[in-house]
């Protein structure tokens, strides 16, 4: 592997391969976002970590990345065959709030969770319902090139005009056909097809509502993405990132509606993270297992706690979260954050160039985090640069600012009078003095040195 030279593992091609933007000053990304409905949950945010660790290292290499990121507040049907009801409107009944006082409340909470986790911001977020001009001119688009058929509840995308539509996904589409419920093809000429856009049915309760063809209708999940995508990025983007569980369905959609309608390709990589189960299941509403955040919080876990703990494991792999390995993540970042806190009180800096080049490596190899973890533990040659560069890459919250509260720094005044006095009970109870304040400190041949306690 040359150095400075990123690999990827990209889904259309089920490789690694050498990442070669476009244009460098410019790396378009695209993430599909949330559907806005309901309490980001942690499974719901591990993909918005190992993506902000992508947009970082792209940075590293001296990318200039420009992001995109979706939410999702209309048209994603709490069934994936089209049927069932709009999320939101879902969640509308629930509370009794709007459909729109449901995106905007939920909306708000994802972005807070966002910062809390210290992700870099998207250069754009781009809520579904802003662009239904352009979805409206996909249809158009789509339909003027035979692309789709009128059912009594919506316009459907006839996925055997297609060619490539297995491609992505390496679908087995005979095999589809032949173990689809009948149920599907009462209206859909195939079972992969999917709806574009759905009409509101005369007495049906669906307050997002747009007049298209004469009628009020909405959009289909899929074609938000691939409108916004072509709104604000333009044609074939550098990378686009998802779920696994995106791939064979949402995914695959977006290509067939991007590449049918445009005839360029969508985006040149693609890639996708894996689950997050939780104590050994799968996250679900009836297995209440879907911690948020402020459930963490609640148990005395901070995000960036949860943040240690996702970038501890490789994106591609299936993770399993518990409190014990929480609990580990903690006391791993904090050990590391009192690395940073002897530096602010060393007066050498050592900067260990050959670790950090290891440690680019393992970051340009996939996206490696759990190499540079186990590296960054090996290292002993602690340095304020180093950490700075480390911090600049994982986004931990390692570096806080060598200054530390004027009470704390005055406790460790008193002590060390405390003890050039050799008044050992004083000293001992400036130190518990300490603690209340989340601070310890270790008395060594050179003198005190503190410590975050938490
Ligand atoms: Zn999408």
């Amino acid at each position: 592997m040359e150095k400075g030279e990123l690999r990827l593992y990209n889904t259309l091609t089920r490789n690694v391969e050498t990442f070669r933007p476009f244009n460098p000053k410019k790396v378009k990304i695209y993430t599909c976002g949330p559907t806005v409905y309901s309490m980001p949950h942690i499974g719901n945010f591990a993909a918005y970590v190992y993506w902000d660790l992508l947009v970082r290292i792209l940075k590293m290499n001296g990318y200039v990345p420009y992001r995109v990121l979706n939410l999702t507040d209309v048209g994603h049907l709490t069934s994936d065959g089209d049927e069932g009801e709009d999320k939101l409107e879902k969640g509308a009944r629930k509370t009794g709030k709007s459909v729109w006082e449901v995106a905007e409340y939920y909306i708000d909470q994802f972005q807070k969770d966002f910062k809390k986790l210290n992700l870099v911001q998207p250069q754009v977020w781009a809520r579904a319902t802003d662009y239904i001009e352009e979805d409206e001119k996909l249809v158009d688009a789509l339909t003027s090139q035979g692309y789709t058929y009128e059912t009594k509840d919506g316009i459907y995308y006839d996925t055997s005009r297609f060619a490539k539509y297995a491609e992505f996904a390496r679908l087995d589409l005979d095999g589809i056909k032949a173990g689809a419920r009948v149920k599907f093809s009462q209206e859909k000429h195939n079972p992969s097809d999917f709806a574009v856009w759905k009409f509101i049915q005369p007495g049906e309760n669906h307050t997002m509502r747009w007049d298209y063809l004469g009628r009020p209708g909405y959009p289909g999940w899929h074609l938000e993405c691939s409108s916004i995508i072509h709104a604000e990025l333009g044609e074939t983007i550098d990378i686009h990132t998802g779920g696994i569980d995106h791939i064979s369905v949402h995914h695959t959609n977006e290509i067939a509606q991007s590449e049918a309608a445009f005839e360029k390709e969508l985006a040149k990589y693609w890639l996708h993270c894996h689950h997050l189960m939780v104590n050994g299941e799968k996250i679900s509403k009836s297995l209440g297992n879907g911690y948020t955040l402020k459930d963490l919080a609640k148990q005395g876990y901070s995000a960036l706690d949860y943040k240690m703990w996702v970038l501890q494991g490789h994106y591609q792999s299936e993770r399993d979260f518990n409190l014990e390995g929480l609990e580990a993540a903690r006391v791993r970042r904090l050990g590391w954050r009192n690395r940073v806190a002897r530096c602010y009180q060393d007066q050498e800096d050592e900067v260990p160039i050959e670790v950090m080049e290891d440690l680019q490596a393992a970051f340009n190899d996939n996206l490696n985090s759990p190499k540079a973890f186990a590296i960054i533990d090996s290292c002993h040659q602690d340095s304020l640069v180093f950490w700075r560069w480390v911090d600049d890459v994982l986004g931990l919250g390692l570096i806080r600012g060598r200054k530390l509260p004027e009470n704390v720094q005055q406790i460790l005044q008193d002590r060390q009078v405390a003890r050039d006095q050799k008044d050992y009970a004083k000293s001992d109870y400036l130190r518990d003095e300490l603690m209340k304040y989340s601070y310890t400190v270790l008395d060594t041949k050179a003198g005190q040195v503190w410590q975050y306690l938490r």
